[in-house]
């Protein structure tokens, strides 16, 4: 439909990107196809194309296709439609641009629009296998316009970046290289990875963390980036390989991948799988609060702002140090169960997971014990029962039910029977 509506205005529309890597990777590789973005690109140069022309055909398809929702983002002249946004379901985006140029006007810099061809739409782009089009309107709909060698690397499975400067432009594409290399299994090309290596060593921190107001949007592509491949199956080759390439800079340039790290993100894991369903945060955010946290305390609050962490967030890793030394003073003097409940559950489960990580095993022991056992126990009596027992509703009752789970906690009562002779 959307190359009829392209045909009808006379305009040529193109399949971009990484649905025609993954269309062509399909033809090679068994498996099946699933295709939840498309990105679709209206030749901005052709015939009465404007630069508005892909909103033009976004309007024209939300027109058929009721059920889309349509977006429209003004400053870059790009629509969406949007089908089923419901995790369960299987939802897909369809991204409607019109060719364009993106310069920019100095590195790192947010990129500004214009209409252009679109061999120079492809060239803006990350790595070879992501810059081909598939032509959708006649004359020669189904041709693939392969400029750079996408189809070439694809086949002999590298990771070629498009132009010498293109990791100094925006660095996360640095990320988003490995994120390819790990996930198809491809290499890195030899003077990719040298470019990778120019851009780091020319300051890439300075770029990824300076404050002025055109970085905010690479910050939130950092951060985009850095979930990806933190929430994916095999975050943890593709964080081996970002440190072998000295890209965990971008985050802070203390920041490595040693084997201290290595065993506090494998304790993670098995700590995730065991408090799974309580979880507050989702796995790929606390394991890169477990990468902050690591470095030194006083990085720690900078970094998270530079990421764009929510503020609880930032608030957590930049406490974290203070929390911890009051948790490893505190926790080796208590004798009962009961003072260890009422220090940790001053803290939420995030901060508890991450200090239990950096901690001796006695003290992680005492906060797994709090976590798994401790933190769910509830006193042995309801507001129902004292009122059975002849008490009064008042405020006291909030006292003799702490101190009833004080007592069930420190095993001074085991059932109910227990618990009403324990107030008598
Ligand atoms: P995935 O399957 O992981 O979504 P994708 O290639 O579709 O892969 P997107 O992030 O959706 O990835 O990006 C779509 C396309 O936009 C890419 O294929 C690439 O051509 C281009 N692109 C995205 N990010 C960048 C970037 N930082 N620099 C240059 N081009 C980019």
């Amino acid at each position: 439909t959307a190359s009829q509506e392209a045909e009808k205005r006379g305009w040529h529309l193109y399949l971009v990107g990484g649905a025609v890597r993954d269309l062509l990777l399909a033809e090679t590789e068994t498996g099946t196809l699933m295709i939840n973005d498309i990105d679709l690109v209206v030749d901005g140069f052709h015939k009465t194309a404007s630069v508005g022309a892909g909103v033009e055909l976004a309007k024209a398809l939300q027109e058929i296709y009721k059920n889309a929702r349509l977006e429209i983002h003004g400053a870059f002249q790009t629509a969406a439609l949007l089908w089923h946004k419901d995790p369960e379901l299987n939802s897909l985006w369809v991204d409607i641009a019109t060719s364009r140029t993106e310069f920019y006007p100095y590195p790192a810099a947010n990129p500004e629009v214009e209409a252009s061809s679109i061999r120079q739409d492809l060239y803006r782009r990350d790595f070879t296998i992501n810059a081909m089009a598939l032509r959708l309107t006649s004359p020669r709909a189904g041709e693939l316009l392969d400029f750079f060698g996408g189809f070439l690397d694809l086949q002999a499975k590298q990771i070629r970046i498009l132009h010498a400067n293109s990791f100094i432009e925006d660095p996360t594409r640095i990320y988003r290289g490995v994120r390819f290399a790990v996930r198809f299994g491809f290499e890195i090309e030899k003077r990719t990875e040298e470019y990778i290596h120019y851009a780091i060593n020319s300051g890439v921190y300075d770029r990824t963390s300076q404050k002025n107001s055109k970085t905010p949007a690479l910050q939130t592509r950092l951060k985009t980036e850095l979930k990806y491949i933190l929430l994916a199956p095999y975050w943890q080759s593709a964080l081996k390989l970002l440190d072998n390439l000295g890209a965990l800079q971008c985050i802070h340039p203390t920041l490595k991948l040693d084997s201290e790290l290595c065993r506090q993100l494998n304790l993670l894991e098995r700590c995730l799988g065991r408090f799974d369903r309580k979880q507050t945060l989702s796995n790929w955010q606390i394991r890169l609060e477990a990468l902050i946290g690591y470095l030194k305390p006083e990085y720690r609050a900078k970094v998270a702002k530079n990421l764009q962490l929510a503020d609880d967030s930032i608030a957590r890793l930049k406490n974290l140090s203070h929390t911890q030394a009051e948790i490893i003073t505190l926790l080796p003097t208590f004798d009962h169960p009961s003072q260890t409940v009422d220090l940790l559950k001053k803290y939420d489960l995030p901060t508890l997971i991450l200090i239990a990580l950096q901690s001796s095993r006695k003290i992680r022991r005492k906060i797994w014990q709090y976590l798994t056992t401790w933190a769910n126990v509830q006193p042995l009596l309801t507001g129902n029962d004292l009122k059975e027992l002849g008490y009064k509703p008042s405020p006291k009752y909030k006292q003799i039910l702490d101190d009833l789970l004080t007592a069930t906690l420190d095993g001074l009562i085991k059932d109910k029977a227990e618990a009403r002779e324990f107030l008598a």
